[in-house]
């Protein structure tokens, strides 16, 4: 799916950010890993270590590289947020079928350059702000 357009997402972040804490969210992580250099995936979770060793069975990657994780208050919350910024500044966000897994993940954003810089840049930034958001 493209990037939806920046009136929309605009509105999107400020409605979810009004939305108060639902029951169902709590403490947790927001996870982010890169491939393939410049392809981004954010999740969220409650026990990080436990979801990486599950990503790393399931979709086996070589060039798979674990960022450092974010502990937030509320993780629905900070995920829903973050996805709705990164989409806000991504290039692209593809709905393509995996190819080491071959299943469609969700939630992937493709950034242009370098992956270290899009990440110390950028995305490890919009991370922070949805967790504290
Ligand atoms: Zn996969």
């Amino acid at each position: 799916m493209a990037r939806r357009s920046r009136r929309v997402l605009r509105y999107l972040y400020a409605k979810r950010q009004a939305r108060s804490t639902s029951r169902a969210d709590g403490p947790g992580y927001i996870y982010a890993f890169v491939d393939r250099r410049r392809r981004f995936k954010i999740g969220m979770t409650k026990n990080f270590a436990q979801r990486r060793v599950q990503w790393d069975k399931q979709c086996p990657s070589s060039t798979r590289r674990w960022l450092p994780p974010i502990a937030v208050k509320s993780r629905r919350r900070a995920e829903a947020l973050a996805h709705l910024s990164l989409e806000f500044h991504c290039a692209d966000r593809p709905k393509i079928r995996c190819g080491h897994c071959r299943k469609k993940h969700v939630e992937v954003f493709v950034f242009a350059g370098n992956g270290s810089v899009v990440w110390n840049d950028l995305v490890y930034p919009l991370l922070q702000k949805a967790a504290r958001a």
